[in-house]
């Protein structure tokens, strides 16, 4: 059976933090999608790391950590994150990459940055992780899977030829950069040949095994909903698809076979990057509210960039639940809270003066206000709480009715960034 583990938001749900708890109890944790463009924060035993790429399972001893088809792998990036787990005396569980994930070359981050720079204010606020190129080949077929990293001299350099005509009309003409050479391009595939070597697997067939064999894998999802390419803030999406649905094909596992989706929702708002964001908060309160958020602040994983934060968004999470197909709920940073004398719920949108639950297309979703409830706050810290039913009445009352506006059972509600802070209800 498969547990799919997703994000409603706009992403930095906290996802990181489930997986490695659930991790624990599973055979094989998947990440389906995505590449090293975003991170999760995970604080354990061994201490507090960012990951990019590597499945959040990979400190579990026993479970087997998967990277993917679905996933556009940076071998240099995946090394390094790999060496800094041994550095740290991690003993991790045995990484598995998929023959079929897409490869990220170095022109996909070099077209990304001049991208961005092109667009200067007008950016996406990418990462510059290459995302975007390295999806976009994938779909014009002129990628590189990591399968084909092994393949003779004869085979890949008219592939790369081609590459470099297309890509090196925009560095001549777009960018005004240096030129791509086959010759370098040839010497990076074999380098990434060399990193992958050790881990590169069928990985669809080991999971299809695995199912038969009665073992329990969890999917991982990066990023979140709202960012999800075709049903997210479109333009200002990530390249893949953040969905519990593409987790059958980023994984290659049959779609029926993902039972349960367990989606990870903040208990307040924040998003990185451009977009649309209807409950943002500005000024002091949000400050205090970035200052105080996540473990540390509401800074970005990969970037360290300040992250947006704002009131919970009923509308957006009752959305982003709904797509990810949510069986259940976990409720994070849940704890952050209790400084505020009241919350505010985002309870709908005033699109044009008509109030709406729905959550609309990007270019309504520019003109919409927020449309508050407000309940009162519990004033105290609920750290350390292990059990629901000891969260102070006020905590318990936002958490309900979180579940009602939402229409999903929220099974978990998380107190802490550390492993074992997590009420199971
Ligand atoms: P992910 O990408 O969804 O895994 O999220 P990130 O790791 O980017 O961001 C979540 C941040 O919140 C991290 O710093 C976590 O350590 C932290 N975190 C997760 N759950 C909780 C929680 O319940 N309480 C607090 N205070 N921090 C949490």
């Amino acid at each position: 059976m498969i547990t799919a583990v997703v994000g409603a938001n706009w992403g930095d749900e906290g996802k990181g933090k489930i997986t490695d708890r659930l991790a624990q109890d599973a055979d094989y944790v998947v990440r389906f999608q995505g590449g090293s463009n975003a991170g999760h924060t995970i604080k354990n035993e061994w201490g507090k790391f960012a990951l990019h790429l590597l499945p959040s399972g990979i400190f579990s001893k026993d479970a087997v950590s998967v990277i993917g088809n679905g996933v556009a792998v940076n071998a240099k990036i995946l090394a390094e994150e790999l060496k800094t787990l041994e550095d740290a005396g991690v003993e991790h569980s045995k990484l598995i990459v998929s023959d079929r994930a897409q490869v990220v070359m170095s022109y996909h981050m070099l077209l990304d940055a001049y991208e961005e720079e092109r667009l200067a204010g007008k950016s996406f606020g990418s990462t510059k992780a290459g995302m975007a190129p390295c999806y976009s080949d994938k779909y014009a077929k002129i990628g590189f899977q990591v399968g084909e990293l092994y393949a003779d001299r004869e085979t890949l350099m008219p592939r790369i030829e081609n590459v470099c005509r297309i890509k090196n009309t925009l560095m001549e003409h777009l960018y005004h950069k240096p030129l791509l050479d086959p010759e370098e391009i040839y010497k990076e595939i074999k380098e990434n040949a060399e990193i992958l070597r050790p881990y590169v697997a069928h990985t669809s067939a080991v999971l299809h095994q695995a199912l038969k064999d009665d073992k329990k894998i969890l999917l991982e999802g990066q990023l979140g909903a709202l960012k999800d390419t075709d049903h997210g803030i479109y333009p200002m999406v990530t390249s893949s698809s953040t969905l519990a649905g593409f987790g059958a094909i980023g994984a290659g596992v049959p779609p029926y076979a993902i039972q349960k989706i367990i989606c990870v929702v903040k208990a307040y708002s924040s998003a990185v990057g451009a977009g649309a964001f209807v409950s943002e908060l500005f000024g002091e309160e949000a400050d205090e509210l970035r200052r105080r958020g996540g473990d540390g602040g509401e800074f970005g994983a990969t970037t360290g960039r300040p992250r947006r934060v704002g009131n919970f968004d009923a509308v957006a999470t009752r959305y982003g639940c709904m797509m990810q197909g949510a069986t259940e709920v976990a409720l994070t940073v849940v704890d952050v809270l209790g400084y505020l004398d009241e919350l505010k719920i985002c309870v709908g949108y005033d699109v044009d003066g008509k109030i709406t639950t729905d959550f609309p297309n990007t270019i309504q979703l520019e003109k919409a206000k927020p449309v508050y409830e407000t309940m009162p706050g519990w004033k105290c810290d609920i750290t350390g709480i292990t059990k629901y039913e000891d969260l102070p009445k006020e905590c318990r009352d936002y958490v309900e009715r979180i579940e009602e506006l939402i229409g999903v059972p929220v099974a978990m509600v998380s107190n802490g960034p550390a492993r074992d802070e997590l009420i199971f209800r």
